[in-house]
């Protein structure tokens, strides 16, 4: 394979009124491993995105994508954009959000920030979700004085302090709780069930730390500071009774959410939850709109890096053969992929 530097970007926005046959909204693992994809199928592609790696910007070292042994979080993201920008040329816009999709002919008009402005054959959402928040008095108040959302981007800050709250029972909070705690003196992890949701292998780890201490079957119910936070209010879901904890940050790990409401003034069926829901191929119920990564509800519980590049993939392969078998692009087609699924649907 040659290593051939495509043109980057010149412009803060895509030539306004510009024609793709495929847009990629987002560019984590799952809209770089469709744009790489969708480069690999000659297709017109372009990628217009709030930031470049998703969700790999809250880890810190990533040890389970395949062939990459154990790599760090920055080193994979820049080798997912330098695989889609610079080896293939696919063009990254970053700092825009798309907004709206307008069915025009063959084509989606697609309008965002930043004037964003163009036309677009396909659409491949890959936007991933967004945080969830507590909800409890003082989190918004104290947000950036003590309250965050991301352990692996601010422990530093916090080290020699004397403790920290970290709340969840999942991946994020446990890798968090373990970074912290070789930062700051005492680590709180508060969970309101018993149960962990984290892998076995993080809460083996987190359980043997001394200075990390569970607060099971119990919620932070306020958040309480001065210019920066000073406590919280823990309470026992079990026997009802609270307690302040003098801390000096509260790290929220608590999830994330689907953009519910926009989806679904996209048009896009949505499951209980808000995610896309998609087929085994990654069609949604628009015609030429897939999804893919984070956003898509196909394996809830299970949202893993080399899941959400693979589901990239397979949209990229999904829009070729969209705009092939429609004669909307002079790629060749594809060979037949006719396939039952194991509920007995067919899928071309
Ligand atoms: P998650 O797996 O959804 O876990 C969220 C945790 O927060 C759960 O324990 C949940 O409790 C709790 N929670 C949810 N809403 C809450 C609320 N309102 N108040 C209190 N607690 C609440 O989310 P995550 O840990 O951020 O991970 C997201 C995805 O990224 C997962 O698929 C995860 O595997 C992945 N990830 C992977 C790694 C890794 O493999 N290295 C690292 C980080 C993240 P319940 O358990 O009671 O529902």
């Amino acid at each position: 394979m040659s290593l051939r530097l495509g043109a980057l970007p010149q412009h803060r926005t895509p030539p306004k009124g510009e024609h793709y046959d495929v847009l990629i909204a987002g560019a984590g693992p799952a809209g770089l491993s469709a744009a790489i994809y969708a480069a690999r199928f000659l297709l017109k592609s372009v990628v217009i995105t709030e930031d470049v790696g998703g969700q790999l910007n809250l880890t810190n070292v990533v040890d389970d994508y395949p062939a990459t042994l154990s790599i760090n979080a920055t080193e994979l993201i820049s080798r997912f954009r330098d695989h889609a920008e610079k080896l293939f040329g696919v063009p990254i816009y970053t700092n825009i959000s798309v907004q709206k999709l307008k069915r025009e002919g063959d084509e989606y008009h697609v309008t965002g920030t930043r004037d964003l402005d163009v036309y677009a054959k396909t659409i491949i959402l890959a936007v991933g979700s967004r945080r969830r928040k507590l909800n409890v008095p003082g989190e918004a108040e104290f947000t950036g004085r003590g309250v965050s959302y991301c352990s692996i981007c601010d422990a530093p800050l916090y080290k020699g302090k004397d403790a920290v709250v970290v709340v969840g029972g999942g991946d994020a909070a446990f890798e968090g709780a373990i970074l912290l705690s070789g930062y700051v003196k005492k680590v709180y992890l508060v969970h309101r069930r018993s149960e962990f949701r984290a892998k076995p292998y993080y809460v083996q780890e987190a359980t043997s730390r001394p200075n990390i201490e569970f607060l099971l079957s119990s919620v932070v119910t306020e958040i309480r500071g001065d210019k920066l936070v000073r406590s919280v209010i823990v309470k026992n879901n079990l026997d009802g009774t609270t307690r302040e904890l003098n801390v000096d940050g509260v790290f929220v790990e608590i999830g994330f959410e689907p953009p519910k409401e926009w989806y679904q003034s996209l048009g896009l069926e949505v499951d209980d939850l808000g995610y896309i829901k998609t087929d085994m191929w990654m069609r949604t119920n628009l015609p030429g709109v897939f999804a893919a990564g984070d956003a898509i509800s196909l394996w809830r519980g299970f949202r893993q890096i080399v899941n959400a590049a693979a589901s990239g993939a397979i949209a990229a392969y999904s829009a070729y053969t969209y705009l092939t078998e429609r004669g909307l692009t002079r790629r060749p087609a594809p060979a037949s992929r006719e396939v039952k699924s194991i509920g007995g649907e067919t899928a071309k």
